[in-house]
């Protein structure tokens, strides 16, 4: 027996059909009710894929409601992601060139550098509150509504909303569900986690002191980011990793050589082509004990902290995909079409639940497209042009195909290097490390792909996405005025190098 009111939702001009209810769980003497809700989409998880997902749908005109189980917006992203690493990324650069002299060789000397630790995860702390809270407010201004709570699919038109103990907070009837539950830490056999001294990304983007010796387990991109920022506090850094190369998957083999000798030269320590076979913790020292892949070498490194960074799985967990009949790939992702539906016509998935690489930006789109394809408009998406970045010092940059990619596919393909040492704003701002490689087709001049190390690599390789995503040529590239004095007309230098066989400024 229901009685029917309708309500306004905080956050939505259109009322919400809602259904004031008999208690549908009554436990330890309380009584919880559920409400009601009906919407066109639903979307599950508040990540860049999700939230964006929400707000789209809500732009295309649906009824749209997010649920998430955090207290706050974002995902992995904001919270303990991309967000608070740059923060930490950014101001960890600062202390690092006024503590090391780099400040005083350029003129400015600053006495008695110290570090407040405290205060730099407070402003760590301030960007993701702003950030989160910034997602909340779009929801509003988008009339998407919000409700928290763990989401879980009971049928393909219908979500209930499961609060802390489990018991069912609200119910929404929906016409499209769309699953953006992103992924969590992958677990280290054998080594486990508590956030303190062993920590994953997460306890290493809080620690409460800067550790004397850390251990990074995983010399890829997260791997690297944080390994940057507690060497640059003052940490001694060993990355382990048990490939021959740093940068992780798709980095191109010249950049990845390049990244390691500055990062050395910064005072990071490696051991490639090494695996960790253990860790115990003696009092406040952990031992960690590696294997050289090749030569069955053993030895033990000494740390105080521990930081386990092989990578993340995607999350799943009691959605409800077991008793829909979803099933899950070998790596635990969600299987879907090229319009992100799932085996269920309207139940899709984005993010890094899905397969493709797990980046925020990559969620984003992958949750625009879905959406306009739920209005019944075209999807599509060139994964060969979704950039990525390292956002280190010097950062890393790429998009599109590595030369070892061009080989093993027997693609002849030309090459144009531009070296920062020959770009003037480089020059200028003493900061000089790195360059920038185009790769090209040999007979047709089209950018298969961009490499840069250098000042703002991060900003510069969308200018090569453009170019990608638009089937561009390096001439054509070469060809665009480009503002001076700007390292991105180093980029502009490469494509030239790559198109006419030279460069103006370097050989
Ligand atoms: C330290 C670190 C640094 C990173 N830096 C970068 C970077 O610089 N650039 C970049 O592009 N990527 C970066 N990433 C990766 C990036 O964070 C992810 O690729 C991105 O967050 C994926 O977005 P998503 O929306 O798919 O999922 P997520 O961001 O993981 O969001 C999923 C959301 O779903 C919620 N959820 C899960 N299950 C349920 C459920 N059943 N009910 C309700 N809610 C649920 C979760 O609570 C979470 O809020 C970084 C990751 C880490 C860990």
């Amino acid at each position: 027996m229901q009685s029917s009111v309708v309500l306004r939702a905080v956050s939505s001009s259109k009322p919400l059909t809602c259904y004031a209810r008999l208690p549908s769980v009554v436990s330890c003497g309380v009584k919880h009710y559920s409400t009601n809700h009906d919407a066109d989409v639903v979307v599950i998880g508040s990540g860049p894929g999700g939230y964006v997902a929400a707000i789209k749908a809500a732009q295309l005109g649906f009824k749209t409601v997010s649920v998430e189980k955090n207290e706050t917006l974002g995902g992995t992203c904001l919270n303990v992601g991309c967000i608070p690493s740059k923060a930490l990324l950014h101001n960890s650069h600062y202390y690092h060139m006024a503590h090391s002299g780099e400040l005083a060789e350029r003129g400015i000397e600053v006495a008695d550098v110290k570090l407040n630790l405290d205060k730099l995860m407070q402003v760590k702390k301030n960007a993701v509150k702003s950030l989160t809270g910034g997602i909340s407010h779009l929801f509003k201004s988008n009339k998407v509504t919000e409700l928290h709570g763990h989401g879980k699919i009971l049928n393909p038109n219908e979500v209930a909303v499961l609060g802390p103990d489990g018991t069912v907070t609200d119910t929404i009837k929906t016409k499209n569900i769309v699953i953006a539950t992103g992924s969590e830490v992958t677990p280290f056999p054998g080594i486990e986690v508590n956030e303190e001294t062993i920590v994953s990304s997460t306890g290493a983007l809080s620690l409460k002191k800067v550790p004397e010796k850390l251990v990074v387990i995983g010399a890829g991109v997260i791997g690297l980011e944080l390994g940057s920022v507690w060497g640059r506090l003052g940490s001694q850094v060993t990355a382990i990793e048990f490939q021959n190369a740093i940068g992780g998957v798709g980095i191109d083999g010249e950049v990845a050589k390049t990244f390691q000798r500055i990062l050395t030269k910064q005072g990071m320590a490696f051991k490639l082509g090494t695996k960790v076979v253990g860790a115990t913790q003696e009092g406040s020292n952990i031992k960690v004990q590696v294997e050289n892949v090749k030569k069955g070498t053993q030895e033990t490194l000494d740390c105080d902290v521990l930081l386990v960074c092989v990578g993340r799985r995607p999350y799943t967990n009691n959605l409800g995909l077991e008793e829909l009949g979803i099933e899950r790939d070998e790596k635990g992702r969600i299987p879907v079409n090229s319009r992100f539906q799932t085996v269920i016509p309207n139940i899709h998935a984005i993010g890094d639940c899905i397969h493709g690489p797990m980046l925020a930006h990559k969620a984003e789109d992958e949750g625009i497209v879905c959406l306009e394809g739920i209005a019944g408009g075209p999807v599509h998406i060139d994964y060969n042009c979704v950039p990525s970045v390292i956002y280190t010092h010097p950062e890393v940059g790429w998009v599109g195909r590595t030369e070892e990619d061009l080989k093993n596919d027997k693609i002849e393909y030309k090459v144009g290097k531009f070296p920062f040492a020959a770009n003037s704003r480089a020059k200028t701002n003493n900061d000089v490390d790195g360059f920038v490689k185009a790769l090209a087709d040999k007979y047709t001049d089209k950018l298969l792909g961009c490499h840069i190390i250098g000042p703002g690599a991060g900003e510069l390789i969308n200018e090569a996405v453009l170019g990608m995503e638009y089937g561009a040529s390096c001439e054509d590239i070469a060809r665009v005025c480009h503002a001076h004095p700007t390292c991105s007309e180093a980029l502009r230098e490469a494509n030239l190098a790559a198109y006419s066989g030279k460069a103006i400024n370097f050989g």
